[in-house]
Protein backbone atom coordinates (compact mmCIF):
# COMPACT_ATOMS: atom_id res chain seq x y z
CA UNK A 1 0.00 0.00 0.00
CA UNK A 2 0.85 3.77 -0.62
CA UNK A 3 2.62 5.48 2.45
CA UNK A 4 -0.42 7.37 3.96
CA UNK A 5 2.21 9.18 6.15
CA UNK A 6 2.89 12.80 5.18
CA UNK A 7 5.85 14.06 6.57
CA UNK A 8 5.97 17.52 4.95
CA UNK A 9 2.30 18.42 5.09
CA UNK A 10 2.32 17.89 8.92
CA UNK A 11 5.28 20.12 9.44
CA UNK A 12 3.41 22.71 7.46
CA UNK A 13 0.72 22.21 9.40
CA UNK A 14 2.39 22.55 13.06
CA UNK A 15 4.46 25.97 11.08
CA UNK A 16 1.12 27.42 10.64
CA UNK A 17 0.08 26.38 14.32
CA UNK A 18 2.75 28.49 15.43
CA UNK A 19 5.11 25.28 15.79
CA UNK A 20 8.41 26.17 14.83
CA UNK A 21 9.73 23.17 12.89
CA UNK A 22 13.09 21.48 11.30
CA UNK A 23 14.04 18.14 9.98
CA UNK A 24 15.70 15.68 11.83
CA UNK A 25 17.38 12.44 10.61
CA UNK A 26 15.83 9.13 10.79
CA UNK A 27 16.03 5.33 11.25
CA UNK A 28 16.79 3.34 8.55
CA UNK A 29 16.86 -0.27 8.69
CA UNK A 30 17.97 0.16 12.67
CA UNK A 31 20.56 2.43 11.39
CA UNK A 32 20.36 6.44 11.19
CA UNK A 33 20.41 8.27 7.95
CA UNK A 34 23.37 10.03 9.44
CA UNK A 35 25.26 6.86 8.23
CA UNK A 36 27.26 6.68 11.22
CA UNK A 37 27.24 3.39 12.55
CA UNK A 38 28.39 4.49 16.00
CA UNK A 39 24.91 7.38 15.83
CA UNK A 40 23.90 7.43 19.53
CA UNK A 41 20.78 9.46 18.68
CA UNK A 42 19.20 7.44 16.22
CA UNK A 43 16.62 9.54 14.18
CA UNK A 44 16.64 12.42 16.85
CA UNK A 45 19.28 14.67 15.94
CA UNK A 46 18.96 17.86 13.12
CA UNK A 47 19.70 17.37 9.43
CA UNK A 48 20.09 21.26 9.41
CA UNK A 49 23.35 22.79 9.31
CA UNK A 50 22.55 25.20 13.01
CA UNK A 51 20.58 22.77 14.23
CA UNK A 52 17.51 24.14 16.54
CA UNK A 53 18.36 27.27 15.32
CA UNK A 54 17.12 26.83 11.89
CA UNK A 55 13.57 26.04 13.20
CA UNK A 56 11.32 27.84 11.46
CA UNK A 57 7.58 28.71 10.84
CA UNK A 58 8.43 29.24 7.19
CA UNK A 59 6.26 27.38 4.75
CA UNK A 60 8.61 28.01 2.18
CA UNK A 61 11.39 26.74 3.69
CA UNK A 62 9.69 23.64 5.10
CA UNK A 63 8.51 22.63 1.93
CA UNK A 64 12.06 22.77 0.65
CA UNK A 65 13.13 20.39 3.58
CA UNK A 66 10.81 17.70 3.05
CA UNK A 67 10.42 18.25 -0.72
CA UNK A 68 14.90 17.45 -0.72
CA UNK A 69 14.08 14.65 1.97
CA UNK A 70 10.57 13.10 2.21
CA UNK A 71 11.36 10.68 5.39
CA UNK A 72 13.27 13.54 7.53
CA UNK A 73 11.43 13.16 10.95
CA UNK A 74 10.20 16.08 12.23
CA UNK A 75 11.52 18.36 15.18
CA UNK A 76 9.24 20.82 17.20
CA UNK A 77 11.21 23.62 18.64
CA UNK A 78 10.47 24.49 22.30
CA UNK A 79 10.18 27.70 24.32
CA UNK A 80 9.64 31.07 23.40
CA UNK A 81 9.53 30.32 19.49
CA UNK A 82 6.93 27.63 19.70
CA UNK A 83 5.09 29.27 22.39
CA UNK A 84 5.42 25.66 24.10
CA UNK A 85 7.24 23.90 26.77
CA UNK A 86 7.24 20.04 26.60
CA UNK A 87 7.06 17.59 29.60
CA UNK A 88 8.13 14.59 28.18
CA UNK A 89 8.04 11.45 30.12
CA UNK A 90 10.10 8.11 30.30
CA UNK A 91 7.88 6.39 32.76
CA UNK A 92 4.09 6.05 33.57
CA UNK A 93 5.45 5.50 37.06
CA UNK A 94 6.29 9.49 37.34
CA UNK A 95 3.09 10.73 36.08
CA UNK A 96 1.31 9.19 38.99
CA UNK A 97 0.06 12.33 41.49
CA UNK A 98 0.67 14.81 39.00
CA UNK A 99 -2.01 16.88 37.74
CA UNK A 100 -1.92 16.79 33.82
CA UNK A 101 -4.89 19.48 32.33
CA UNK A 102 -6.21 18.75 28.98
CA UNK A 103 -3.56 19.44 26.45
CA UNK A 104 -1.54 18.74 23.07
CA UNK A 105 -0.65 15.42 23.79
CA UNK A 106 2.21 13.06 21.71
CA UNK A 107 3.05 9.77 22.53
CA UNK A 108 6.42 8.33 21.89
CA UNK A 109 7.99 5.57 19.70
CA UNK A 110 7.56 3.79 23.04
CA UNK A 111 3.97 4.94 23.69
CA UNK A 112 5.30 7.74 26.51
CA UNK A 113 3.36 11.20 26.29
CA UNK A 114 5.10 14.48 25.55
CA UNK A 115 2.79 17.16 27.19
CA UNK A 116 2.48 20.21 25.31
CA UNK A 117 2.16 23.14 27.55
CA UNK A 118 2.15 26.85 27.01
CA UNK A 119 5.36 28.68 26.69
CA UNK A 120 6.70 30.46 30.51
CA UNK A 121 9.61 31.83 30.90
CA UNK A 122 9.71 30.86 34.48
CA UNK A 123 9.88 26.99 33.54
CA UNK A 124 13.15 25.94 32.83
CA UNK A 125 14.92 22.89 30.72
CA UNK A 126 15.53 19.92 33.49
CA UNK A 127 15.83 16.61 33.52
CA UNK A 128 14.62 14.69 36.77
CA UNK A 129 15.97 11.47 38.21
CA UNK A 130 14.48 9.28 40.39
CA UNK A 131 16.50 7.06 41.89
CA UNK A 132 19.23 8.10 39.63
CA UNK A 133 16.73 6.81 36.88
CA UNK A 134 15.80 9.62 34.42
CA UNK A 135 12.08 10.09 34.56
CA UNK A 136 10.48 12.81 33.05
CA UNK A 137 12.73 16.11 31.23
CA UNK A 138 11.31 19.34 30.96
CA UNK A 139 12.01 21.32 27.49
CA UNK A 140 12.01 24.95 26.56
CA UNK A 141 14.12 27.19 25.13
CA UNK A 142 17.26 26.24 23.23
CA UNK A 143 15.27 22.65 23.17
CA UNK A 144 13.43 20.29 20.88
CA UNK A 145 11.26 16.98 20.75
CA UNK A 146 10.31 14.80 17.84
CA UNK A 147 7.02 15.30 16.36
CA UNK A 148 4.55 12.52 15.10
CA UNK A 149 4.37 11.22 12.53
CA UNK A 150 7.98 10.48 12.96
CA UNK A 151 9.71 7.32 12.82
CA UNK A 152 11.17 6.28 16.32
CA UNK A 153 13.88 3.68 15.94
CA UNK A 154 12.29 0.56 17.40
CA UNK A 155 10.06 1.08 13.64
CA UNK A 156 7.16 2.52 15.83
CA UNK A 157 5.26 6.21 14.48
CA UNK A 158 5.05 8.76 17.36
CA UNK A 159 1.41 9.84 17.57
CA UNK A 160 -1.14 12.24 18.66
CA UNK A 161 -3.18 11.43 21.39
CA UNK A 162 -4.52 14.88 21.17
CA UNK A 163 -3.55 16.86 18.29
CA UNK A 164 -2.21 20.63 17.95
CA UNK A 165 -5.47 22.12 16.26
CA UNK A 166 -7.81 20.03 17.97
CA UNK A 167 -7.32 21.02 21.65
CA UNK A 168 -6.03 24.60 23.23
CA UNK A 169 -2.14 23.93 24.28
CA UNK A 170 -2.86 24.59 28.41
CA UNK A 171 -1.56 26.30 30.65
CA UNK A 172 1.33 24.95 32.55
CA UNK A 173 0.57 23.34 35.74
CA UNK A 174 1.56 24.05 38.93
CA UNK A 175 3.76 21.58 39.20
CA UNK A 176 5.87 22.27 36.70
CA UNK A 177 7.13 25.56 38.74
CA UNK A 178 7.84 23.84 42.00
CA UNK A 179 10.33 21.07 40.06
CA UNK A 180 12.89 20.03 42.46
CA UNK A 181 15.68 21.60 41.25
CA UNK A 182 19.56 19.69 40.28
CA UNK A 183 22.02 19.95 42.79
CA UNK A 184 23.81 23.22 42.24
CA UNK A 185 21.51 25.18 40.06
CA UNK A 186 19.31 28.20 41.40
CA UNK A 187 15.79 27.59 42.59
CA UNK A 188 13.79 29.23 39.65
CA UNK A 189 10.51 30.57 41.29
CA UNK A 190 10.72 33.99 42.81
CA UNK A 191 9.52 34.07 46.66
CA UNK A 192 6.31 35.52 47.38
CA UNK A 193 7.68 37.80 50.53
CA UNK A 194 11.83 38.63 50.05
CA UNK A 195 12.74 39.71 53.66
CA UNK A 196 15.14 41.51 55.25
CA UNK A 197 18.58 39.85 55.05
CA UNK A 198 18.42 37.96 51.47
CA UNK A 199 16.56 41.00 49.38
CA UNK A 200 20.19 41.84 47.64
CA UNK A 201 20.59 38.52 47.08
CA UNK A 202 17.60 37.28 45.92
CA UNK A 203 17.05 40.69 43.30
CA UNK A 204 20.06 40.36 42.07
CA UNK A 205 19.54 36.20 41.37
CA UNK A 206 16.36 37.40 39.50
CA UNK A 207 18.34 40.07 37.41
CA UNK A 208 21.13 37.47 36.40
CA UNK A 209 17.87 34.72 35.44
CA UNK A 210 16.25 37.43 33.22
CA UNK A 211 19.32 39.34 31.61
CA UNK A 212 20.63 34.86 30.97
CA UNK A 213 16.76 35.30 28.71
CA UNK A 214 17.98 37.83 27.01
CA UNK A 215 15.92 40.75 28.72
CA UNK A 216 17.72 44.54 28.05
CA UNK A 217 18.55 46.52 31.23
CA UNK A 218 15.62 48.69 31.22
CA UNK A 219 13.13 45.68 30.91
CA UNK A 220 14.88 43.95 33.93
CA UNK A 221 15.01 47.63 35.89
CA UNK A 222 11.18 47.28 35.20
CA UNK A 223 10.53 43.83 36.68
CA UNK A 224 12.61 44.64 39.58
CA UNK A 225 11.45 47.42 40.64
CA UNK A 226 7.95 46.04 41.08
CA UNK A 227 9.21 42.88 42.18
CA UNK A 228 10.96 45.30 44.72
CA UNK A 229 7.79 47.40 45.57
CA UNK A 230 5.26 44.38 45.84
CA UNK A 231 7.81 41.44 47.13
CA UNK A 232 10.26 43.03 49.42
CA UNK A 233 9.31 43.44 52.92
CA UNK A 234 10.21 45.98 53.74
CA UNK A 235 11.59 47.50 49.98
CA UNK A 236 15.17 48.25 48.78
CA UNK A 237 15.54 52.13 47.97
CA UNK A 238 15.30 52.63 44.45
CA UNK A 239 18.98 53.22 43.92
CA UNK A 240 20.16 49.70 45.33
CA UNK A 241 17.67 48.08 42.82
CA UNK A 242 19.72 50.35 40.24
CA UNK A 243 22.63 49.09 41.39
CA UNK A 244 21.66 45.33 41.37
CA UNK A 245 20.35 45.39 37.06
CA UNK A 246 23.30 47.45 36.64
CA UNK A 247 25.79 43.99 37.90
CA UNK A 248 23.65 41.91 36.28
CA UNK A 249 23.89 43.64 33.07
CA UNK A 250 27.25 43.03 33.33
CA UNK A 251 26.90 39.67 31.99
CA UNK A 252 25.94 39.52 28.30
CA UNK A 253 22.46 38.77 27.50
CA UNK A 254 21.62 35.60 27.45
CA UNK A 255 20.05 33.31 24.25
CA UNK A 256 16.14 33.76 25.27
CA UNK A 257 15.98 36.85 22.44
CA UNK A 258 19.30 36.71 21.01
CA UNK A 259 20.20 33.24 19.83
CA UNK A 260 18.02 33.29 16.29
CA UNK A 261 19.69 37.17 15.45
CA UNK A 262 23.47 36.50 16.07
CA UNK A 263 23.91 32.37 15.45
CA UNK A 264 24.84 31.79 18.88
CA UNK A 265 28.45 33.76 18.59
CA UNK A 266 29.01 36.07 21.18
CA UNK A 267 29.62 39.44 20.11
CA UNK A 268 33.54 40.83 20.06
CA UNK A 269 34.71 43.21 22.40
CA UNK A 270 34.91 46.20 19.77
CA UNK A 271 35.63 49.92 20.25
CA UNK A 272 34.11 53.23 19.09
CA UNK A 273 36.30 56.45 18.80
CA UNK A 274 33.75 59.29 20.25
CA UNK A 275 34.42 61.05 17.22
CA UNK A 276 33.24 57.89 15.15
CA UNK A 277 29.78 57.73 17.54
CA UNK A 278 29.07 61.69 16.85
CA UNK A 279 29.52 61.49 12.96
CA UNK A 280 27.18 58.70 12.86
CA UNK A 281 23.80 59.60 11.20
CA UNK A 282 20.18 59.54 12.79
CA UNK A 283 18.72 56.49 12.27
CA UNK A 284 16.11 56.28 10.05
CA UNK A 285 12.78 54.05 11.29
CA UNK A 286 10.46 52.68 8.88
CA UNK A 287 6.96 54.21 9.75
CA UNK A 288 3.45 52.76 9.94
CA UNK A 289 2.18 56.02 10.97
CA UNK A 290 4.95 58.69 10.75
CA UNK A 291 7.47 59.82 14.01
CA UNK A 292 5.08 57.32 15.85
CA UNK A 293 4.60 53.63 14.90
CA UNK A 294 7.29 51.57 13.54
CA UNK A 295 7.15 49.14 10.51
CA UNK A 296 7.10 45.29 12.12
CA UNK A 297 6.71 46.91 15.46
CA UNK A 298 4.61 47.11 18.63
CA UNK A 299 2.09 49.52 20.41
CA UNK A 300 -0.25 49.71 22.57
CA UNK A 301 -2.98 52.58 23.32
CA UNK A 302 -4.06 52.69 27.08
CA UNK A 303 -7.13 53.97 28.79
CA UNK A 304 -9.79 53.72 30.96
CA UNK A 305 -12.96 53.01 29.10
CA UNK A 306 -14.77 55.41 27.78
CA UNK A 307 -12.15 57.35 26.98
CA UNK A 308 -12.50 56.97 23.40
CA UNK A 309 -9.33 54.11 22.04
CA UNK A 310 -11.84 52.01 19.87
CA UNK A 311 -12.38 55.35 18.44
CA UNK A 312 -9.79 56.19 18.22
CA UNK A 313 -8.27 52.95 16.71
CA UNK A 314 -10.76 52.64 14.11
CA UNK A 315 -10.36 56.25 12.15
CA UNK A 316 -6.51 55.24 12.42
CA UNK A 317 -7.56 52.25 10.65
CA UNK A 318 -9.85 53.93 7.93
CA UNK A 319 -6.91 56.49 7.17
CA UNK A 320 -4.07 53.76 7.00
CA UNK A 321 -6.50 51.87 4.51
CA UNK A 322 -6.73 55.18 2.58
CA UNK A 323 -3.41 55.91 3.36
CA UNK A 324 -4.21 59.23 4.25
CA UNK A 325 -2.51 61.73 7.38
CA UNK A 326 -3.97 60.92 11.03
CA UNK A 327 -3.44 63.40 13.71
CA UNK A 328 -1.29 65.31 11.49
CA UNK A 329 1.04 62.15 10.54
CA UNK A 330 1.44 60.26 7.25
CA UNK A 331 0.40 56.57 7.48
CA UNK A 332 1.89 53.94 5.23
CA UNK A 333 -1.22 52.77 3.30
CA UNK A 334 -2.32 48.93 2.97
CA UNK A 335 -4.66 46.44 4.44
CA UNK A 336 -6.17 46.33 7.66
CA UNK A 337 -6.90 43.87 10.12
CA UNK A 338 -9.29 44.98 12.98
CA UNK A 339 -10.35 42.65 15.57
CA UNK A 340 -12.95 43.80 17.63
CA UNK A 341 -13.26 41.55 20.61
CA UNK A 342 -15.49 43.45 23.01
CA UNK A 343 -17.74 46.14 21.03
CA UNK A 344 -21.52 45.09 19.76
CA UNK A 345 -20.85 44.26 15.73
CA UNK A 346 -23.37 47.49 14.89
CA UNK A 347 -22.17 49.83 16.80
CA UNK A 348 -18.47 49.27 14.77
CA UNK A 349 -20.43 49.28 11.42
CA UNK A 350 -22.08 52.37 12.80
CA UNK A 351 -18.99 54.23 13.56
CA UNK A 352 -17.25 53.37 10.61
CA UNK A 353 -20.56 54.25 8.08
CA UNK A 354 -20.27 57.48 10.29
CA UNK A 355 -16.92 58.29 9.26
CA UNK A 356 -18.07 57.18 5.59
CA UNK A 357 -16.08 54.47 4.99
CA UNK A 358 -16.96 53.01 1.82
CA UNK A 359 -17.00 48.99 0.80
CA UNK A 360 -13.58 48.55 -0.90
CA UNK A 361 -11.77 49.83 1.91
CA UNK A 362 -9.78 47.34 2.67
CA UNK A 363 -10.13 46.12 6.09
CA UNK A 364 -11.18 43.08 7.49
CA UNK A 365 -12.90 42.32 10.60
CA UNK A 366 -12.92 40.01 13.49
CA UNK A 367 -15.76 39.78 15.82
CA UNK A 368 -14.67 36.91 17.96
CA UNK A 369 -13.26 36.73 21.25
CA UNK A 370 -11.19 34.64 23.00
CA UNK A 371 -10.54 33.03 19.60
CA UNK A 372 -9.26 29.25 20.14
CA UNK A 373 -5.25 28.81 18.89
CA UNK A 374 -5.96 32.91 18.12
CA UNK A 375 -2.37 33.57 17.51
CA UNK A 376 -1.47 30.53 15.40
CA UNK A 377 -5.22 32.00 13.34
CA UNK A 378 -3.92 35.18 12.97
CA UNK A 379 -0.56 34.62 11.76
CA UNK A 380 -2.09 32.24 9.15
CA UNK A 381 -4.70 34.92 8.35
CA UNK A 382 -1.65 37.46 8.14
CA UNK A 383 0.60 35.39 6.37
CA UNK A 384 -2.15 35.31 3.71
CA UNK A 385 -3.28 38.94 3.45
CA UNK A 386 -0.70 40.94 4.26
CA UNK A 387 -1.62 43.42 6.34
CA UNK A 388 0.33 46.44 6.90
CA UNK A 389 -1.50 46.96 10.72
CA UNK A 390 -3.75 44.59 12.90
CA UNK A 391 -5.21 46.13 15.46
CA UNK A 392 -6.16 43.88 18.76
CA UNK A 393 -9.41 45.58 20.66
CA UNK A 394 -8.48 44.80 23.29
CA UNK A 395 -5.35 42.47 24.23
CA UNK A 396 -7.17 40.24 27.00
CA UNK A 397 -10.27 39.51 25.11
CA UNK A 398 -7.77 37.87 22.44
CA UNK A 399 -5.05 36.64 24.84
CA UNK A 400 -6.17 34.87 27.96
CA UNK A 401 -3.32 35.76 30.99
CA UNK A 402 -4.22 33.89 34.37
CA UNK A 403 -2.77 37.21 36.29
CA UNK A 404 -2.04 40.20 34.62
CA UNK A 405 0.83 41.10 37.72
CA UNK A 406 2.71 38.94 36.80
CA UNK A 407 5.52 40.39 34.59
CA UNK A 408 6.69 36.90 33.40
CA UNK A 409 3.60 35.56 32.44
CA UNK A 410 2.04 39.22 30.41
CA UNK A 411 5.37 39.57 28.68
CA UNK A 412 5.46 35.70 27.52
CA UNK A 413 1.83 36.28 26.45
CA UNK A 414 2.72 38.79 24.63
CA UNK A 415 5.80 37.35 22.82
CA UNK A 416 4.14 35.36 19.66
CA UNK A 417 2.22 38.75 18.72
CA UNK A 418 5.73 40.57 18.75
CA UNK A 419 7.27 38.26 16.66
CA UNK A 420 4.44 38.18 14.56
CA UNK A 421 4.86 41.83 13.49
CA UNK A 422 8.63 41.23 13.48
CA UNK A 423 8.25 38.32 11.36
CA UNK A 424 5.57 39.80 8.98
CA UNK A 425 6.65 43.44 8.83
CA UNK A 426 2.69 44.34 10.01
CA UNK A 427 2.44 46.50 12.70
CA UNK A 428 0.35 45.10 15.69
CA UNK A 429 -1.64 47.23 17.79
CA UNK A 430 -3.06 46.36 21.09
CA UNK A 431 -5.60 47.95 22.84
CA UNK A 432 -5.85 48.26 26.77
CA UNK A 433 -8.09 48.79 29.73
CA UNK A 434 -6.39 51.01 32.48
CA UNK A 435 -8.65 49.89 35.29
CA UNK A 436 -9.18 46.55 34.41
CA UNK A 437 -6.01 45.43 35.37
CA UNK A 438 -6.45 48.10 38.81
CA UNK A 439 -9.74 45.78 39.17
CA UNK A 440 -8.28 42.74 38.91
CA UNK A 441 -4.66 43.54 40.28
CA UNK A 442 -5.04 45.49 43.47
CA UNK A 443 -3.38 48.67 43.16
CA UNK A 444 -1.10 48.92 40.67
CA UNK A 445 0.04 47.14 37.50
CA UNK A 446 3.13 44.92 37.25
CA UNK A 447 0.84 43.79 34.05
CA UNK A 448 1.17 46.84 32.26
CA UNK A 449 4.36 47.53 33.61
CA UNK A 450 5.39 44.10 31.36
CA UNK A 451 3.16 45.75 29.30
CA UNK A 452 5.32 48.81 28.72
CA UNK A 453 8.31 47.43 28.26
CA UNK A 454 7.46 44.79 25.60
CA UNK A 455 5.93 47.17 22.91
CA UNK A 456 7.53 49.81 20.63
CA UNK A 457 5.34 52.71 21.64
CA UNK A 458 2.52 53.53 24.25
CA UNK A 459 -0.14 55.73 23.59
CA UNK A 460 -1.57 57.06 26.39
CA UNK A 461 -5.23 58.61 26.27
CA UNK A 462 -6.81 60.33 28.97
CA UNK A 463 -10.15 62.29 29.80
CA UNK A 464 -11.43 64.54 31.59
CA UNK A 465 -14.32 66.80 31.99
CA UNK A 466 -13.39 69.53 29.35
CA UNK A 467 -10.93 67.72 26.98
CA UNK A 468 -9.46 64.01 25.85
CA UNK A 469 -5.60 63.75 25.83
CA UNK A 470 -2.81 61.70 23.92
CA UNK A 471 0.62 61.44 24.39
CA UNK A 472 3.39 58.51 23.51
CA UNK A 473 5.79 56.99 25.28
CA UNK A 474 8.45 55.79 22.47
CA UNK A 475 11.24 53.27 22.10
CA UNK A 476 12.23 54.60 18.85
CA UNK A 477 11.80 58.68 17.46
CA UNK A 478 10.61 61.12 20.21
CA UNK A 479 7.99 61.15 22.46
CA UNK A 480 4.68 63.04 21.71
CA UNK A 481 3.61 66.01 24.16
CA UNK A 482 0.37 65.31 25.81
CA UNK A 483 -2.15 67.10 22.82
CA UNK A 484 -5.65 66.97 23.10
CA UNK A 485 -7.87 64.89 20.58
CA UNK A 486 -10.96 66.66 18.31
CA UNK A 487 -13.74 64.04 17.87
CA UNK A 488 -15.94 65.70 15.37
CA UNK A 489 -19.50 64.97 14.78
CA UNK A 490 -19.25 61.95 12.39
CA UNK A 491 -16.40 60.35 15.45
CA UNK A 492 -13.23 61.32 13.22
CA UNK A 493 -10.70 61.91 15.27
CA UNK A 494 -7.92 64.88 14.78
CA UNK A 495 -5.05 66.18 16.69
CA UNK A 496 -6.14 69.56 18.74
CA UNK A 497 -3.74 72.13 20.47
CA UNK A 498 -1.15 71.10 22.90
CA UNK A 499 -2.75 70.64 26.54
CA UNK A 500 -0.63 72.74 28.05
CA UNK A 501 -2.61 75.63 25.45
CA UNK A 502 -6.10 74.45 26.22
CA UNK A 503 -5.28 74.63 30.06
CA UNK A 504 -3.84 78.07 29.25
CA UNK A 505 -7.17 79.20 27.36
CA UNK A 506 -9.27 77.74 29.19
CA UNK A 507 -7.46 79.77 32.91
CA UNK A 508 -8.05 82.83 29.92
CA UNK A 509 -11.79 82.32 29.93
CA UNK A 510 -12.13 81.93 33.64
CA UNK A 511 -9.99 84.59 34.58
CA UNK A 512 -12.11 86.76 32.20
CA UNK A 513 -15.39 85.98 33.21
CA UNK A 514 -13.98 86.49 37.13
CA UNK A 515 -12.81 89.94 36.33
CA UNK A 516 -16.18 90.48 34.37
CA UNK A 517 -18.44 90.07 37.33
CA UNK A 518 -16.18 92.58 39.37
CA UNK A 519 -17.26 95.65 40.41
CA UNK A 520 -13.66 97.12 40.79
CA UNK A 521 -10.70 96.48 39.77
CA UNK A 522 -8.77 94.07 42.03
CA UNK A 523 -5.27 93.02 43.00
CA UNK A 524 -3.28 90.07 41.50
CA UNK A 525 -4.19 87.93 45.00
CA UNK A 526 -7.59 87.96 44.81
CA UNK A 527 -7.50 86.05 41.52
CA UNK A 528 -5.42 83.74 42.85
CA UNK A 529 -7.70 83.45 45.18
CA UNK A 530 -10.75 83.24 43.65
CA UNK A 531 -9.62 81.48 40.61
CA UNK A 532 -9.50 77.69 40.78
CA UNK A 533 -6.18 76.19 39.02
CA UNK A 534 -2.63 75.97 39.13
CA UNK A 535 -0.50 79.09 40.17
CA UNK A 536 2.02 78.86 37.65
CA UNK A 537 -1.06 78.95 34.85
CA UNK A 538 -2.89 81.56 36.43
CA UNK A 539 0.56 84.37 36.44
CA UNK A 540 1.38 83.11 32.61
CA UNK A 541 -3.02 83.33 31.45
CA UNK A 542 -2.54 86.77 33.25
CA UNK A 543 0.09 87.95 31.75
CA UNK A 544 -1.13 87.42 28.30
CA UNK A 545 -4.27 88.46 28.73
CA UNK A 546 -2.49 92.19 29.62
CA UNK A 547 -0.09 92.07 26.95
CA UNK A 548 -2.96 91.11 24.76
CA UNK A 549 -5.18 93.58 26.14
CA UNK A 550 -7.72 91.74 26.50
CA UNK A 551 -7.44 92.68 30.10
CA UNK A 552 -6.20 96.26 31.73
CA UNK A 553 -3.65 96.61 34.64
CA UNK A 554 -3.62 100.02 36.21
CA UNK A 555 -1.03 100.55 39.19
CA UNK A 556 2.79 100.53 39.44
CA UNK A 557 3.23 97.29 41.33
CA UNK A 558 5.42 99.40 43.98
CA UNK A 559 4.29 99.60 47.26
CA UNK A 560 1.03 101.41 48.43
CA UNK A 561 0.00 101.23 44.79
CA UNK A 562 -0.42 97.36 43.52
CA UNK A 563 -1.36 96.22 40.23
CA UNK A 564 -4.97 96.23 39.61
CA UNK A 565 -6.72 94.18 37.33
CA UNK A 566 -10.21 94.69 35.46
CA UNK A 567 -11.80 92.91 32.43
CA UNK A 568 -11.93 95.33 29.43
CA UNK A 569 -15.97 95.67 29.08
CA UNK A 570 -15.94 96.84 33.03
CA UNK A 571 -13.69 99.50 32.49
CA UNK A 572 -15.77 101.15 29.31
ZN1 LIG B 1 22.57 9.84 13.40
Amino acid sequence: MEQVINLGNSALKYASLGLAVFPCHFPVDGQCSCKNPQCGNIGKHPKTEHGMKDATLDQTQIKEWWLNDPLANIAIACGSISGIVVAEFDTLDAIQGKVIPATVTALSGRGLPHFYFRYHPKIINDSIKINGKETFSIRTDGRYVIAPPSLHYTGNIYQWSREPGSIEIAIPPDWLFELPTPEGAKPSTVPDIIPNGSRDNTLYTIACSLRAKGLSENEILVALLEMNRTRCKPPLAETQVREKTKQACKHPAGRFLTAYQNNGSAPNLELTPLGTLLAEPEPQYDWQLEHRLPVGGSSMVVAKPKVGKSTWGRCLAIRTARGQDFMGFKTRQGKVIYLALEEKREEVRRHFQRMDAKEDDPILLCFTPNPQNGIAKLREIVEQECPVLIIVDPLFKFIKIKDCNDYAEVSAALTPLLSLARDTGAHVMTMHHESKIEREGGDQILGSTALFAAVDTVFSLKRTDRYRTIKTIQRYGEDMREITLEIDDNQLVSAGVERHEADLSHMDDTIREFLGKQKAPVEEKTIHEAVEGRRELKIKSLRRLVEANKVVRTGSGKKGDPFLYSSIASTQ
